[in-house]
């Protein structure tokens, strides 16, 4: 009898150390320097109670890793999901480090996560969970020590409640200890958007560079939550025509073209993209290898591997998500001359505008929409262009030159500051 081949799942912080390994060997770093960025300064893992609507109490368990203060306090966001771990979270955290180097504002990483599914809790009980998780890590957090925002199934009501929190323990009001607050909070102009406008802004010049013409692109997302369904609107926006969009339930397609608004109305009805009048629906394998000229995976970790990296037909490949390539699929989208925008610095915009909102929380001085992407353009424009140099210049691909960039500025603030005591 034939023995089925079951492939190992993906661990996301060997993928994040493997990443981290081939920027260190090109770099040349010291081993001693290796050493101290290759693992989080702190992890905590915390396991609480919630009192449940049906009056039982249950015990949920959380994270919050710091990866890296090299270069400033902790920043990055906090996710629920069901799959959380303990290495994703450390993964992400030292994705943050390098996202915040990339784009050079003055951050270190971090990261936060409960495993929960938050779509079968009730609002009261996501409030309490919340609530208490903040309690559990505010030995961690401060606006000058780590300062968590959204995520995955996380939100601007999430941050008001954590903000409140933080601010009842203390016993004065801190807008800056979070962002991604509600506006009437502190939130910043453009914060909802900064993920996907972001990751837009380096697709318009990587469209630049490809010579591709953003009105005649075909585009498929994967997810439609913050980073997808907004990416996928200001694609439209641009003149792109998208075909495929996904969300954890399924995906769909319409070869010319979904009305992305429709999608929308559509989802916020039924908690779905599925079913939509007029689209066909696809697999998530289907939704990655569709002809089309630029793919955005806005979802989760590993979604494009060694096993399908060589059906990916999309010229570009715009990660709003992080950590949806393997190395292994790093190597064969290079060699398929695919064009990928990775993840540190393509959704990078989501951390930079909430750098704003914390200096304008701190400087209680609030800036307009346009003046938020005003800057948040300028940011992403000099990084992709960085990026892009090195790329060039190094004969890499742009995961490892922004990881070339990255990791030495880290490198350069961890060894100025030197090694204590
Ligand atoms: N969660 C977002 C990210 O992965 C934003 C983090 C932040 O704004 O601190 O980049």
């Amino acid at each position: 009898m034939a023995t089925e081949q079951i492939a190992p799942a993906i661990n996301a912080w060997d993928v994040a150390q493997r990443q981290f390994d081939l920027a260190a060997e090109r770099l040349n770093l010291s081993p001693g320097l290796r050493r101290v960025l290759r693992e989080p300064k702190r992890e905590l893992t915390v396991h609480f109670p919630v009192k449940m609507d049906d009056g039982s109490v249950q015990v949920f368990t959380g994270y919050r890793v710091q990866h890296n203060l090299g270069r400033g306090p902790a920043k990055g966001g906090i996710r629920y999901h069901q799959d959380v771990t303990l290495d994703e979270v450390k993964a992400l955290a030292m994705w943050m480090t390098w996202k915040c180097a990339v784009v050079g504002i003055p951050f270190g990483g971090g990261k936060g996560g409960v495993i929960v599914n938050p779509k079968k809790l009730s609002q009261r009980e996501i409030e309490g969970l919340t609530r208490r998780f903040t309690t559990e890590i505010s030995i961690l957090i401060g606006p000058e020590r780590d300062i968590p925002a959204p995520d995955v199934n996380t939100n601007a009501q999430t941050m008001a409640w954590m903000m409140d929190t933080y601010s009842m323990h203390v016993g004065y009001t801190v807008p800056a200890v979070v962002t991604g607050k509600p506006i009437p909070l502190g939130g910043s102009e453009g914060r909802n958007e900064a993920t996907a406008q972001g990751a837009v802004y380096t697709i318009v010049d990587a469209a630049q560079h490809l010579g591709m013409d953003l009105r005649k692109c075909r585009v498929a997302v994967q997810g439609f939550g913050n980073a997808g369904a907004i990416a996928a609107q200001l694609m439209a926006a641009e003149g792109s025509t998208v075909i495929a969009v996904s969300d954890s339930t399924g995906a769909i397609y319409r070869r010319q073209g979904l009305a992305v608004n429709s999608v929308l109305a559509w989802k916020q009805e039924h908690h779905s993209v599925v079913g939509l009048p007029g689209s066909k629906e696809i697999s998530n394998e289907e939704l990655l290898e569709l002809d089309c000229d630029i793919l955005i995976p806005a979802a989760l970790e590993n979604q494009i591997t060694a096993a399908n990296a060589g059906k990916i037909q999309a010229r570009l490949i715009a990660e709003a998500a992080n950590g949806p390539t393997t190395p292994e699929a790093d190597e064969i989208l290079y060699k398929n001359a695919r064009f990928v925008i990775p993840d540190i610095l393509c959704n990078a915009g989501g951390v930079t505008v909430s750098y704003f909102e914390w200096v304008q929380d701190l400087e209680r001085d609030f800036w307009t929409v346009a003046q938020v992407n005003e800057k948040l353009r300028a940011v992403m424009t000099k990084a992709f262009a960085s990026t892009l140099d090195m790329s060039l210049s190094e004969q890499v691909n742009m995961r490892t030159a922004a990881y070339l960039l990255a990791v030495q500025r880290v490198a350069d603030a961890t060894s100025v500051r030197g090694l204590y005591p």
